[in-house]
């Protein structure tokens, strides 16, 4: 049965040799064009480099409605440390062991590479199938900007859209949240320090994680407790600051933070305040975070310090904003409905920069967010950029398309699949806003670590959602006028 592992296995291949990093799939998006056109299907490539494949019906279904297999070309290109790998030029080298399917070295770019090697490994073996139409979008990991530029022309003559995007075959998507990007800005002013020591306080040994997937399980944010320890200090005596930066991406909850401050406080003073700041951080926050630590270093005098009303201008607005859960969803028990997370604070030149990521599966909430952040702003002395927006996926409790899928698996695998909505982003948010009517679900193989260089696949999941798919398709094309979609046995 290893055949059909094999031939997608072949089709990832011809993937991993063409570096595609997001921003830069000029070449696999033209590699794209000339294999479907092989395969027979009519090519669009449009402006960004999307790819919009038809395939005509297998004879006798051209009157089927026509169903989207829909992925995303680019990856996330990150190495070990010391590997040497060029993103720009170097292939991903595959290594295949009994249950994975591994990257020397790098990310695999299963994400959304398997997507698409399914995709392309049915379009090349599928008997009975109606009007199938392959769209595989551009930067999907930075901007999602192929599928906001995807003319919606693409989306309006489909019933059916299958986004092969998720990471765990056993599940099935039918929701999403929305986001948007806030960020804050002030240009510091500049002075002397004057008077006493400089030391670097850091906050760190928080769990940290995906500011979506992550972000209900009671974590601490190490920017906003930072802030939170230094207005503590500045309650007790004098305190300036050099520097404030804490975390790594706006979408990832920030593990660690550090701030050079210069003070007259003693250092036994000094340390009390730590100590007493990491003890309230462990009784607010059990046992989801233990390994806080909250350390003190004497570090060299800093040439210039930030005016004070600008240190407490920064000190504010990190405690007054929202970060974390906001709201659970009313609907389904244990789903996040609304967060934030304070992704990033940085000191840059003469500027401090915070960034930070509200999702919700309501796109009012993000509305609300980015109403309140221009008044948050206001209040706190601070510039802010409003950008990035994206929708939300709202479920359709009448979906045709989860209920054969789901019925499929169910005959398929002897157990049942998860139905699920996630509070992360996906690219179908876009496709919904462009047609409501279109029926969408989310599915993967099974994939884990994505986006690092420990990020795998789980080879015998890939024959299942094989298999899930093309008879999905099968029993679509055999649907009657009505389409009403035939149960198993008819
Ligand atoms: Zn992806």
């Amino acid at each position: 049965m290893g055949r059909i592992l094999d031939g997608v296995l072949k089709e990832f291949g011809r993937l991993a040799v063409i570096p595609r990093m997001s921003c830069h799939e000029k070449a696999v998006s033209d590699f794209l064009k000339g294999y479907l056109e092989e395969l027979g299907c009519t090519v669009v490539q449009d402006e960004v480099c999307n790819i919009i494949a038809d395939k005509p019906a297998s004879p006798g279904f051209e009157g089927a409605p026509l169903v989207i297999l829909q992925g995303h070309m680019d990856m996330v290109c990150v190495a070990k440390e010391g590997y040497d790998y060029d993103p720009w030029k170097d292939p991903i080298r595959l290594r295949r062991t009994e249950k994975y399917l591994e990257a020397e070295g790098t990310s695999l770019g299963s994400d959304d590479g398997i997507g698409v090697a399914i995709s392309l490994y049915l379009l090349k073996t599928l008997q009975h199938h109606g009007p199938l139409r392959v769209i595989f979008t551009v930067d999907e990991e930075q901007g999602m900007t192929g599928a906001v530029h995807l003319d919606r022309k693409y989306l309006m003559d489909a019933k059916f859209l299958i986004n092969c995007d998720s990471e765990d075959y056993d599940e099935i998507t039918v929701g999403c949240a929305g986001s948007v990007h806030l960020d804050f800005s002030r240009t510091l002013g500049r002075r002397k320090a004057m008077s006493g020591k400089a030391f670097r306080i850091e906050v760190k040994g928080l769990k940290g994680g995906h500011s979506g997937e992550c972000i209900g399980m009671g974590r601490g944010n190490a920017i906003r407790t930072l802030a939170g320890v230094l207005r503590a200090l500045h309650g007790k005596g004098a305190v300036e600051m050099a520097s404030f930066d804490g975390g790594k991406a706006r979408n990832a909850i920030p593990a660690s933070a550090a701030a050079v401050i210069v003070t007259d406080l003693p250092e036994d003073g000094i340390q009390g305040v730590l100590e007493e700041q990491a003890q309230d951080f462990r009784w607010r926050y059990g046992d989801a975070e233990q390994d806080i630590s909250i350390s003190m270093v004497p570090v060299e005098m800093p040439k210039r310090v930030w005016e004070e009303e600008d240190m407490l201008a920064l000190l504010r607005l990190l405690q007054i904003m929202h970060s974390g859960v906001y709201a659970m969803s009313q609907a389904v028990p244990g789903l996040v409905e609304t967060s934030a997370n304070i992704g990033i604070a940085r000191t840059e030149g003469d500027e401090v920069l915070v960034q930070c990521m509200p999702r919700s599966s309501s796109d009012q909430s993000i509305h609300e967010f980015c109403r309140t952040a221009e008044d948050l702003a206001a209040l706190a002395g601070f510039d802010v950029r409003i950008h990035a927006k994206t929708p939300a996926w709202k479920e359709n409790k009448g979906s045709r398309l989860v209920r054969l899928m789901t019925e499929i698996f169910r005959q398929q695998n002897g157990h049942p699949m998860k139905v699920g909505i996630i509070h992360a982003g996906l690219e179908c948010g876009w496709h919904f806003q462009k047609n409501p009517g279109l029926d969408i679900v989310s599915i993967g193989v099974t994939t884990e670590n994505i986006h690092t260089p420990e990020e795998r696949l789980v080879l015998s999941t890939v024959e299942p959602q094989v298999r899930l798919i093309s008879e999905a398709l099968r029993r679509i094309a055999q649907c009657n006028p009505a389409l009403d979609i035939p149960s198993a046995g008819e």
